[in-house]
């Protein structure tokens, strides 16, 4: 049984200044499996008290700590040795993920090696930050450091959490930083599991602090607090205009990755099975719950009537199960409130559009929080369900007619983080590309991400890059430094 778990009852305890800790207030809330709605752990209910603990312990970690004078190659090599044992733990890791998301255990096992490989990338990356010479036109030398920002709180959310955990914490260790991250209230298990390890890699107390609670209540203070130097987001567009303007008071630097509503377009000269494929892949995937969800589909007019009949015959075999059956496609969604939120614009969808497939509950379950797969066509972009990020298995499909209604109606939304083009037409794919105001756009795929290659959005789906060589310097500061080579007086006098 790990440090953090007392035996009978799964109650955990968070990772504080390297020592397990209940919340002050001794305050716990449950946390659920969605396929059989019952409680699967509790976890401490951390408050302000709590936040202020996890900051402080952050704040004299990165100071005082051995971890301000630890050396890139020393950073880099706690990541490797994390990535090993996240490795060496894959199944333990991907059950508890499933159980705890409903995700497909399948689905989860690829989400845990992306973990792997986040944090090996990132030991890999600690020692090839690089600084630059200034050619500044005088006797001197003009330097640019590349300097760690110090304090990180990190907030995430439920659909990938420990991706989403790895993606966050990777680069800003990488850098030099010292966390607080506070993992979404519906799924923090697999980060409470992972901080097991932690002081056995090597990383000093206070260096990676783990809190678990609410928005409002834990998420908040942190967001406010005057010794948190930056905050990464991701989640609802909602709460990030929220944080923007709390983080303000101090001027905190902010990165968002904030979800979308993102076009996945299909020209009438697309490979037609890959075509339905892809456009179920994209939008089915993860049950739905992911923020680059392929949720507007775009189908020239040639293909349109016949491409709305193969998706709907395609959805029929989407093996619905319980999350830990390899055969399962797709398990519930996370929580009773995402499946009322899905439920409901499923019912908002019957009114503005027409139901291919779907429309409801999975019925043959008799517990969960199971939804059917859900197809709407002839949508029009303005109907609701075309422009509100729904995060749950509901595609709308949208006829074009040509190469500039289908860019036209692809960037007619607030959101622009990801999209895709399908076309054997090379030229009228990169016409496409370029057109899209989005910060992701594949060709004849969706969804494939990779920790080498940047992610994040353009307009109201966030700002900052994560991943790759973009992803570490949003845990960067810049200092120019100066050095004067003339020995005689600056002759001012
Ligand atoms: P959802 O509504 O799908 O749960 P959220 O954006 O609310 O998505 O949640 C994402 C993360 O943001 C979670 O960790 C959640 O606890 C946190 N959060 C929610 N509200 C706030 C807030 N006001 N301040 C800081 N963090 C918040
Ligand atoms: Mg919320």
């Amino acid at each position: 049984m790990p440090g953090g778990v007392k035996a009978d009852v799964r109650t955990y305890q968070m990772y504080v200044n390297g020592e397990w800790v209940d919340s002050k207030s001794n305050k716990t809330f449950p946390v659920y499996d969605p396929a059989t709605e019952e409680v699967i752990a509790q976890v401490p209910d951390a408050n302000a008290d709590d936040v202020n603990r996890a900051v402080a312990a952050a704040k004299a970690a990165f100071e005082d700590g051995p971890w301000g004078s630890a050396t890139a190659q020393e950073r880099g090599r706690v990541l490797f040795r994390l990535s090993e044992k996240i490795r060496q733990n894959t199944a333990t890791l991907a059950e508890l993920e499933s159980r705890n998301t409903g995700k497909p255990i399948v689905e989860a096992e690829f989400d845990i090696a992306d973990v792997a490989t986040c944090f090996e990338y990132y030991g890999g990356l600690a020692t090839k930050i690089l600084g630059f010479v200034n050619p500044v036109p005088d006797n001197a030398v003009s330097l640019t450091l590349k300097e760690p920002i110090g304090v990180a709180g990190q907030i995430i959310p439920w659909n990938y959490p420990l991706l989403m955990a790895a993606w966050k914490l990777a680069p800003a260790l990488a850098a030099g930083c010292t966390c607080i991250l506070k993992p979404a209230e519906q799924t923090p298990i697999t980060v409470l599991e992972m901080a097991n390890w932690l002081a056995d890699v090597g990383l000093p107390p206070g260096v990676v602090n783990i809190i678990t609670g609410f928005g409002e209540t834990c998420g908040a203070p942190l967001v406010q607090h005057p010794d948190v130097n930056k905050i990464a987001f991701t989640g609802s567009a909602a709460v990030g205009k929220i944080i923007v303007k709390q983080a303000a008071d101090t001027v905190k630097r902010v990165t968002l990755e904030l979800g979308g509503k993102s076009p996945n377009i299909f020209f009438a000269d697309a490979d037609f099975e890959a075509a339905i494929d892809g456009a179920l892949f994209g939008v089915f995937i993860n049950q739905g719950e992911v923020c680059s969800a392929g949720s507007r589909i775009l189908v020239q007019k040639p293909i349109y009537k016949q491409f709305v009949d193969a998706m709907t015959e395609k959805a029929k075999k989407v093996k619905l199960g319980a999350p830990l059956d390899r055969d399962t496609k797709m398990g519930p969604l996370v929580s009773k409130d995402q499946y009322d939120r899905v439920r409901s614009y499923q019912e908002v969808g019957k009114k503005e559009a027409k139901l291919a497939f779907g429309g409801g509950r999975a019925e043959q379950f008799a517990k969960g929080y199971y939804v059917q797969p859900t197809i709407f066509y002839d949508v029009t972009n303005s109907a609701r369900i075309a422009r509100e990020e729904i995060f749950g298995p509901v595609a709308t499909v949208i006829p074009f007619e040509d190469e500039k209604e289908a860019v036209k109606i692809a960037n007619d939304s607030p959101y622009g983080l990801a999209a895709a083009v399908w076309t054997r037409d090379i030229f009228k794919a990169f016409r496409a590309v370029k057109a899209i105001r989005a910060g992701i756009v594949w060709v004849n795929h969706m969804q494939p991400t990779y920790v080498e290659a940047p992610w994040g959005g353009y307009k109201q789906s966030g700002f900052g890059r994560e991943l790759g060589p973009w992803g570490i310097e949003e845990y960067l500061e810049t200092k120019q430094v100066y050095i004067n080579l003339n020995e005689a007086p600056i002759a001012w006098y």
